[in-house]
């Protein structure tokens, strides 16, 4: 069986992988990554970009490529709610782009920085030597092939099967999602540079508070993307298909059949595991870090969970770098990854989960956020995080530690 070693091992291209990929050979760290599939590869997602990643990415040298190549820039959110009534808000533009390109940009720039990349290596399990992760078994063209590691970051996403071997796999019934995507043609009625946001539908058995559906404008004109999101626990109480929560909301909402009427979908309409969290769980082990997905750290309020992968990433190759300089892997030295990482990323997930417990979760709260909002002087063009950070604040009272990072999104 062919074996290798390595000082850093990251599983997993994806944002979070290639990003902590790109920072460990930034910093002259021996690193390999690998990712069980042929690049470029789709990823089932929104494929929406904050504007707070910009500076990464100008920093990693594929912004450019990827503004140039975007489908749409967005500055407006529409937000539906369950009676039909909308807002409109000013968010901090951002950029929607497939990640079948998006994701491939982030590995090149890795790779130009001196990454080594692997494709078609499936790790299978983890290489544990008293209680340490050493390393993965797995499969090359599906041949045996063990690669060592002083450190492995596990970055494999929302089904990672290295995440359960080290029993930190989360499934909180409450914070799972189960998002579907597909990209649309015909769409009717959407605003330039708008996103919509459908706290919908209505009237279904097993309603969820984070039963949403949302339309992304794509490739400007008439095609967007269509999304799904609803907790695993509700979609299996509504007793539908994906395909059939397709056609419910698009006959059975005013939104629905006003967009949709004249819609067709380009592909099929795929689902997806989004795990998310209100704080980021334990994410070291002995020889070991977990990022992004793979350690539920989205956003499932909004569906973002690219930031948190490549901030976690970043985060992680600074905490690795320093471990290499002074050849310490011990969990005392990768264990300074995780108040790093909580102080990044804990006000956006905390911030998330009140949005939805407090906000989205009850319908007469969401209705009156709505008539508040409208009532603002200067509206519609007020931010969409300023504002319900204020009315969270100030009407239902709840302590929010605002970061500016919280403000851009
Ligand atoms: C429908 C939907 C819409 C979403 N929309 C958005 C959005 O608009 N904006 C946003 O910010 N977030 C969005 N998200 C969340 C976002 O997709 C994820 O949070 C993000 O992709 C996490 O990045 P990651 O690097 O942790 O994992 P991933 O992007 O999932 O990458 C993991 C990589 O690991 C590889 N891999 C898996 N198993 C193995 C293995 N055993 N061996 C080797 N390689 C392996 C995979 O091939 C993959 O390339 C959405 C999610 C869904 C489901």
């Amino acid at each position: 069986m062919t074996k290798l070693k390595r000082t850093a091992l990251v599983i997993g291209a994806g944002p979070g992988g290639s990003t902590a990929a790109f920072y460990l050979a930034h910093a002259g760290v021996d690193v390999l990554f690998v990712d069980k599939e042929t690049w470029p590869r789709d990823k089932i997602c929104g494929g929406v970009y904050l504007s707070s990643l910009y500076p990464m990415l100008k920093d990693m040298g594929c912004f450019d490529a990827m503004y140039s190549q975007q489908a749409c820039n967005i500055t407006t959110m529409r937000l539906i709610n369950r009676k039909e009534d909308y807002i409109v808000l000013d968010v901090d533009p951002f950029m929607i782009a497939p990640r079948r390109f998006t994701d491939d940009q982030i590995r090149r720039a890795a790779i130009r920085e001196g990454a080594d990349f692997m494709e078609n290596y499936e790790a299978t399990s983890l290489i544990m030597r008293k209680g340490v992760v050493k390393g993965v078994h797995g499969l090359y063209h599906n041949e045996p092939m063990d690669i060592e590691a002083d450190v492995t970051i596990i970055a494999n996403g929302a089904h990672s099967e290295l995440t359960r071997q080290l029993g930190a796999f989360m499934d909180d019934p409450d914070m799972t999602m189960y998002c579907f995507r597909a990209y649309v043609d015909g769409v009717e009625g959407l605003e330039p540079g708008q996103a919509e946001e459908y706290y919908v539908p209505m009237g279904l058995n097993g309603w969820s508070p984070i039963c949403t559906t949302w339309l992304n404008p794509h490739y400007e004109g008439k095609q967007a993307v269509l999304g799904l999101t609803i907790t695993e626990k509700a979609l299996r109480e509504t007793g539908l298909s994906s395909m059939e929560f397709y056609e419910y909301w698009k006959n059975n909402t005013k939104f629905g059949q006003e967009r949709l009427k004249n819609a067709t979908l380009i592909d099929k309409f795929r689902g997806w595991r989004l795990p998310g969290s209100r704080k980021l769980a334990q994410s070291v082990y002995p020889g070991a870090i977990l990022i992004g997905d793979a350690i539920a750290a989205a956003e499932t309020a909004f569906e973002y969970g690219i930031p948190s992968a490549m901030v976690g990433g970043q985060i992680a190759a600074g905490v690795i770098a320093e471990c290499a300089a002074k050849n310490d892997f011990s969990f005392e030295a990768l264990n300074k990854y995780q108040p790093l990482a909580e102080e990044q990323l804990n006000p956006g997930l905390e911030f998330n989960g009140m949005f939805r417990d407090e906000l989205l979760n009850k319908e007469e709260v969401m209705d009156d956020f709505f008539d508040w909002v409208k009532k603002h002087e200067g509206y519609p063009h007020l931010s969409f995080s300023g504002m319900a950070m204020e009315y969270m604040s100030t009407v239902l009272g709840l302590k929010i530690g605002i970061t500016e990072n919280l403000r851009s999104q």
